[in-house]
């Protein structure tokens, strides 16, 4: 194991006991993250659904169908990104992330993207785009996701120039196909960074 697989799986074992927020008392399994450890891209999602929480694995219901469809589309592996959410374990009724709860569990993430130093984020829907982006100082910039989605924002944290791309949810687009085609267009602006 490299220091950054031992580094993550010192995150997992931490939020496989986490009891920082009212959420793990409803989960099954808490959603950690997966992917490639030196990827360049990480996706971040809102929190896990229902066949997450059974599964423990991002995105492998309905939405992750779409986001694999996505992905495809632009050439992308699965296997060479990071896929992760906000929220580490599933709101009851896939409820909308709370305050509390985004506090109580954002240090996982941030400390995911601290060790595998991606060039480039993909918030996936409103909850991470406005975290992450007030995160890298884009705060001023935030706008409606249907007015930034797709668009090119550059960040400098202290050591690393970073580039967020926010994206609609592709859960949006399982109950409107039309959205599909808009988050089709939108990924191909990733052609340039893979
Ligand atoms: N929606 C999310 O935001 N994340 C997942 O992992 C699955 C669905
Ligand atoms: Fe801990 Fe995050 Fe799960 Fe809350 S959602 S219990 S903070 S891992």
């Amino acid at each position: 194991m490299t220091n950054v697989d031992q580094e993550l799986k010192k995150i997992k074992d931490e939020v496989v006991s986490c009891k920082k927020c009212s959420l793990y008392r409803t989960r099954t399994y808490p959603v950690i993250g997966e992917g490639n450890h030196q990827a360049k891209i990480i996706f971040c999602g809102e929190a896990p659904g229902a066949q997450e929480n059974k599964t423990g694995r991002p995105f492998c219901g309905a939405a992750g169908r779409i986001l694999n469809e996505l992905l495809d589309s632009v050439g992308i592996k699965r296997e060479e990104v990071y896929i992760a959410n906000v929220l580490k374990c599933r709101p009851p009724q896939n409820h909308d992330p709370q305050k509390e709860e985004i506090e109580a569990c954002v240090p996982y993430l941030e400390r995911q993207i601290e060790i595998i130093k991606p060039k480039v984020i993909c918030p996936l829907g409103r909850f991470a785009m406005e975290f992450l982006m007030e995160k890298f100082g884009l705060k001023d910039q935030i706008q409606g996701i249907s007015k930034i989605h797709g668009k090119v924002f550059e960040a400098k944290t202290l050591f690393q120039k970073i580039t967020l791309i926010p994206f609609y949810h592709p859960a949006v687009a399982t109950y409107n196909p039309n959205m599909k085609e808009d988050l089709k267009k939108d990924f191909k602006v990733l052609e340039k960074f893979t």
